[in-house]
């Protein structure tokens, strides 16, 4: 492993009194480098990283609505970031995909929120190339870039639950170090738990969907339906919901608390099921999150034992943006270093 690049010494921070030196054998992080695949709603990120989750290059692919027109700008661009890469050190691509997945062909089974319904995602993107393509469901990805690039030094979690806040919301649970997914992957759905038994219709075919009123794409709706929809105002996206808080817009304020509050009492659904040492929350409640964070806990404080809430701990997602794309390179990683060991983080 020396000798092919993967594995570096330094001297070790315990020097011998006598003898030779003791050395210390570290992984290389740039020996091994994966590509990383986020296809959403709005388009498609594109990067390379090495072994510590550093991203080296990056694209963006804009959203089309032929899919096919799409994917192909999308396979072009991992093309274009991993061509010149040397096949012994390049591990392959892992792709985050939305919806219900087949994991082991990349196959889009039902993606409501892009309009996608059995695609070949996986045949597509693949076409032609000699590199092995992992796939995942970003809430599952997003709780294993959690696990696997922590906090150097701090100790990895083992019982959360990450929560992904985007057109839909979705959620990924690891337990024990181990991410559940069930019979089908499509465990944990918890978006599509039912909030309201007469609420909104969600795009799934069911009513009153947590998804329908804590998204993204719910909080964007909320604001508008409030404010109304003037044709010279254009639609705030959460972040500028979120700007207008800071700013003291009572409209924005009045917004985030309802929605919060819809997310207190989904937090603590979760809550009562996995007893979690911590919820992570991704995308705009990480952005949000000192603005939003004493109404979501007043939501789970009232509804859940508070014997039960000393342990649990509410965190902002700490890689932001980039989180579920560092769940694609985890994936590629932990399937390189032991294809069962998918929840060690990295040493
Ligand atoms: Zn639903």
């Amino acid at each position: 492993m020396i000798k092919a690049g993967l594995v570096c010494e330094s001297p070790s921070e315990r020097p011998a009194r006598v003898g030779r030196q003791p050395l210390t054998l570290r992984l290389n992080p740039q020996a091994l480098i994966a590509a990383g695949v986020e296809i959403l709603g709005t388009g498609a990120r594109v990067i390379t990283a090495d072994l510590h989750g550093n991203i080296l290059a990056q694209r963006s692919v804009p959203w089309e609505l032929d899919h096919m027109i799409f994917l192909v700008r999308v396979r072009d661009a991992i093309r274009a970031l991993t061509a010149h890469l040397n096949p012994k050190n390049f591990l392959g691509v892992g792709v985050s995909l939305p919806g219900t997945i087949h994991r082991s062909t990349g196959r889009v089974i039902a993606a409501e929120n892009l309009g996608w319904f059995d695609i070949d995602v996986g045949g597509i993107l693949s076409e032609g190339s000699s590199a092995r393509f992992h796939f995942g469901n970003d809430a599952h990805l997003g709780a294993l870039a959690e696990r696997w690039f922590c906090e150097p030094g701090s100790r990895p979690l083992e019982n959360f639950v990450y929560v992904v806040l985007r057109q839909g919301l979705g959620t990924g649970v690891m337990l024990d170090g181990s991410l559940l997914r069930g019979a089908t992957g499509e465990a944990c759905e918890f978006g599509h738990t039912t909030l309201f038994a007469d609420g909104r219709r969600c795009p799934c075919g069911s009513v009153g969907c947590w998804e329908e009123y804590a998204s993204q794409r719910a909080l964007e709706r909320l604001y508008l339906e409030k404010r109304g929809a003037p044709r010279n105002r254009p639609a705030p996206d959460a972040d500028e919901i979120i700007r207008l808080a800071r700013n003291g817009d009572p409209l924005a304020l009045g917004v985030l608390e309802e929605t919060a509050g819809y997310l207190g009492i989904g937090f603590a659904n979760i809550n009562a099921v996995f007893n979690p040492e911590a919820i992570v929350v991704g995308d705009y409640l990480a952005s949000g999150w000192d603005l939003m964070k004493d109404w979501v806990w007043n939501a789970l404080r009232s509804r859940a034992p508070l014997r039960q809430l000393r342990l649990l701990r509410l965190l902002p997602s700490r890689h932001g943006a980039d989180s579920t794309l560092l769940g694609t390179v985890a994936l590629v990683l932990s399937s390189f270093f032991a294809s069962s060991a998918e929840s060690r983080p990295a040493a």
